[in-house]
C-alpha cells in the first residue's frame, strides 16, 4: 500500500458474503478460475456492445481477449481483459457492496438455516469473490475505456473487513485481477491445471483466451489461444458435445448443476435467428417469490453481440425459468428496451421460443417421463399460468398439465388430460374434479363417494393456483371440465339413481329436508337430497356460477370485497345421523344435530367455523348423551 491509498470497510454484508463463499466454496475452489474468466467476457461484451455507437472505445482496434499468466516466484495468477473496465466509482459499488437485493434474500435464508448451499451462490453475483477461496490477497488494477490515463484505479484487500483504494496511471484500458495465492494453492501455478481448467470450464467462451507458449516448461513471451474462443450457438449442433452445452448453461444462469434439457435451433428464412434454451434441473433460490420481477437469464444477442438480457422481451411469464441465448440476425443492432418492445420481429421471435421450449416438453414427456416429472415438481406451478397467460398455445399447454387423480394411489402420481379422457367410462363427456386445500382433503373428501361407487376417475386440484386454473380451463379436447361440487351430479348413465328413484328419494325425505330447512333458516339457501354422496352425511354444493369457498377465502385473504353466497346443503337421507334428526322430536337437540350436519360439511370444505366453540358444545353433547 503507498501513501495515497486510502482504506475502505467492506460494506457488512460483503464481509459475511466472503466469508461464506470462502468457506463453502472449498470443494468446489477451481471455480474461481471461472468466474473471473466469466467476468472478464461480460466486460469484454459490454465494450464491444459500446463500441458500437463508438468505435473509438476500442483503441488500436487490438481483438478483445483474456490473457492468463502465472509469475512461480511471486506466487501469483493474473486474470487480464481489454474490456470496458471501471471507473473508481464503479469499483465501489461493484465490488465494495452488494447491489442485489437477491443476495440479501440469500443471506437472510442462509442465517436461517445456518448452513451454506454452495449450489446457490453462484446466482447473486458474488463470483469475484470466489477468488478469495484460493488467494490471501487480491489486487484488481482498471481503467474504463474511454478514460484518460491518469484515471486509472487500483483496488486491494486480504478479504477481511477492509479493502484500500487508490488512483494511478495505467497504460491500457480494461482489467487486471491479481491473485495471491494461498501458501497450499500452487497447483493453480501450473500452466497444465489451468489450461484443463479453461477446456472444462470456459472453452465456449465467445473470446480468445490466452496464455503464454512454453518451451521446456518455461513461459515464452509468445501467447496461443486456449479456448475455441467461438460462440458456442454459433457451432452446428453435430459439432457440440453435452459436456458443451452443459458449462455454457453453467456460464449463463450462474447455476453449478446441469441443465435437465436444452434446444438448440438455428431459422432461416423470412427471419434469421438462432435459439440454445434451457430448461435447469432445479428451480432457483426464491424463485417463487422474487423470481418475478428480476427476470434474467435469457440473454439477446444480435449478430453475436450481446445487447442485454430480455428475458421479459423473449418469453411470456410462464416460462420465466428457461435459461439461454438468442442470436437474431435482423434486429437493429442498436436496439434499446423502448425500441425492442415495438420491433415486429420481436413478436415472432417471442413465439418462436415459446414453440421450441413447448416442443422440447412435449419431447421429455413423451420420451423421458422421468425428466418430466422433474420440470413439473419444479416448475409445473409456474407453467400452469399459461394456461391463462398464453392463449395462443392453451390446447398445448394444457396438454402438458399434470394433475393428482383418485386413479393413482398417491400425490407424487400424476396424471394429464389425455390419460384421463383415455380412461373414461363409456358415456362419460366430462372431464371431473375436484379442488381442496390438499392432497388428503381431496382424497377423503365426501363429493367423490359417489362418483368412486360408479369407479369415475375424479382430478385432484390441490396447489395453491389450481383453484385459479380451474377458471380458466373450461374444456380440453372437446370435453367440459366439471368440478364435482358444483350443481347438480347426474350419475344415472352410470347405473346412479334415474330421475324416477331420485323423485322417490325425494319424496321419502320430504320431512327431514323440510325439518333442516326449518332448523337452519338463513344459514343456507338450500337442503336437498344428495346424488354425491354413499357414506356421509352431508356435503356443501355450490351452484354452477358460484365461487368456489378456496376461491372466496383466497380473495378475502388478500383484501378483497367478497359478495356473500350461502351455500347448499346435500343430506344423505340413509345415513343414521340423518334418521336421528328426523326422528328427533325434541327442538334443542334437533337443532345441536341439525348444526352439526352443517359444521361437518364445512369443515370437509376447508372452511373455517364461524363458532368453534358452539360446534365442541354440540359434539360433547352427543358424545356424554350417546354413553
Ligand atoms: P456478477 O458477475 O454476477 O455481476 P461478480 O461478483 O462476478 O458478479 O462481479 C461483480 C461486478 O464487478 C460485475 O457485475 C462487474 O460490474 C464488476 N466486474 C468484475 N470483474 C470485472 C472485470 N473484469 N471488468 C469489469 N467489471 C468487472
Ligand atoms: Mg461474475
Amino acid at each position: 500500500m503507498t501513501a495515497s491509498a486510502q482504506t475502505h470497510k467492506f460494506e457488512a454484508e460483503v464481509a459475511q458474503v466472503l466469508h461464506l463463499v470462502t468457506h463453502s466454496l472449498y470443494s468446489h475452489k477451481e471455480i474461481f478460475l471461472r468466474e473471473l474468466i466469466s467476468n472478464a467476457s461480460d466486460a469484454c461484451d459490454k465494450l464491444r456492445f459500446e463500441a458500437l455507437g463508438k468505435p473509438e472505445l476500442l483503441g488500436g482496434g487490438s481483438e478483445l481477449r483474456i490473457d492468463i499468466s502465472v509469475d512461480k516466484d511471486a506466487r501469483t495468477l493474473t486474470i487480464r481483459d481489454n474490456g470496458i473496465g471501471m471507473t473508481r466509482e464503479e469499483v465501489i459499488a461493484n465490488i465494495g457492496t452488494i447491489a442485489s437485493s437477491g443476495t440479501r434474500r440469500y443471506l437472510e435464508a442462509l442465517s436461517a438455516e445456518k448452513k451454506a448451499d454452495a449450489n446457490l451462490i453462484g446466482q447473486f453475483g458474488v463470483g469475484f469473490y470466489s477468488a478469495f477461496v484460493v488467494a490471501d490477497k487480491v489486487t484488481l488494477t482498471t481503467r474504463k475505456a474511454g478514460a484518460e490515463a491518469g484515471e486509472g484505479v487500483r483496488w486491494e484487500s486480504a478479504g477481511s473487513g477492509e479493502y484500500t483504494l487508490e488512483t494511478l496511471e495505467i497504460a491500457a484500458c480494461g482489467t487486471t485481477v491479481t491473485l495471491h495465492l494461498k501458501a497450499d494453492e500452487d497447483e493453480f501455478l501450473q500452466a497444465w491445471q489451468l489450461r484443463s481448467l479453461v477446456a472444462r470450464y470456459s472453452d465456449h467462451i465467445g473470446f480468445p483466451i490466452r496464455m503464454p507458449v512454453e518451451k521446456d516448461g518455461k513461459a515464452t513471451e509468445e501467447w496461443e489461444v486456449v479456448n475455441q474462443a467461438s460462440a458456442l450457438w454459433t457451432r452446428p449442433k453435430n459439432e457440440l458435445t453435452d459436456a458443451e452445452y452443459q458449462n455454457f448453461y453453467k456460464h449463463i444462469a450462474h447455476d453449478f448443476s446441469d441443465p435437465l434439457a436444452w434446444t438448440h435451433n438455428r431459422v432461416e428464412g423470412n427471419q434469421n435467428f438462432t435459439s440454445l434454451l434451457y430448461i435447469p434441473s432445479k428451480s432457483p433460490f426464491d424463485f417463487m417469490g422474487g423470481g418475478r420481477d428480476e427476470r434474467k437469464g435469457l440473454k439477446l444477442y444480435v449478430k453475436r453481440v450481446f445487447i442485454m438480457d430480455a428475458a421479459e422481451q423473449l418469453l411470456p411469464a410462464y416460462l420465466r425459468f428457461v435459461r439461454g441465448v438468442v442470436d437474431s440476425d435482423d434486429l437493429p443492432l442498436n436496439v434499446s428496451r423502448e425500441i425492442l418492445q415495438q420491433n415486429r420481429n420481436l413478436d415472432k421471435l417471442k413465439a418462436a421460443c415459446v414453440k421450441r421450449v413447448l416442443d422440447l416438453l412435449d419431447k421429455l414427456a413423451r420420451d423421458e417421463p422421468e425428466k418430466f416429472a422433474t420440470f413439473w415438481k419444479e416448475f409445473g406451478q409456474v407453467f400452469k399460468e399459461g394456461v391463462a397467460e398464453d392463449f395462443a398455445n392453451k390446447e398445448r399447454i394444457a396438454k402438458l398439465l399434470r394433475f393428482a387423480s383418485t386413479h393413482t394411489g398417491n400425490a407424487e402420481q400424476t396424471v394429464s388430460l389425455d390419460d384421463y379422457i383415455g380412461r373414461m367410462k363409456a358415456g362419460q363427456d366430462d372431464i371431473y374434479y375436484l379442488t381442496a386445500d390438499g392432497y388428503a382433503a381431496a382424497k377423503g373428501s365426501p363429493q367423490l363417494e359417489a362418483l368412486k361407487a360408479h369407479g369415475i376417475e375424479v382430478l385432484l386440484l390441490t396447489d395453491r393456483i389450481d383453484e385459479w386454473l380451474s377458471n380458466y380451463l373450461n374444456e380440453y379436447a372437446g370435453k367440459k371440465l366439471r368440478n364435482v361440487a358444483k350443481g347438480d351430479l347426474d350419475l344415472s348413465k352410470f347405473g346412479g339413481a334415474n330421475e324416477e328413484k331420485r323423485k322417490e328419494a325425494e319424496k321419502a325425505a320430504e320431512g327431514v329436508v323440510g325439518k333442516l330447512k326449518e332448523l337452519l333458516g338463513e344459514r343456507v339457501r338450500g337442503v336437498r337430497v344428495s346424488a354425491r354422496l354413499t357414506d356421509s352425511p352431508a356435503v356443501l354444493v355450490l351452484d354452477e356460477h358460484d365461487m368456489s369457498p378456496a376461491m372466496q377465502r383466497l380473495l378475502k385473504q388478500a383484501g378483497h370485497e367478497v359478495p356473500e353466497s350461502r351455500p347448499l346443503l346435500e343430506i344423505n337421507p340413509t345415513h343414521a345421523l340423518v334418521k336421528r334428526l328426523e326422528g328427533e322430536s325434541d327442538i334443542a337437540r334437533a337443532t345441536d344435530l341439525g348444526m352439526l350436519l352443517l359444521e361437518q360439511a364445512q369443515i370437509l370444505e376447508g372452511a373455517a367455523l364461524e363458532d368453534p366453540a358452539a360446534y365442541v358444545r354440540r359434539v360433547n353433547s352427543l358424545l356424554v348423551n350417546a354413553g
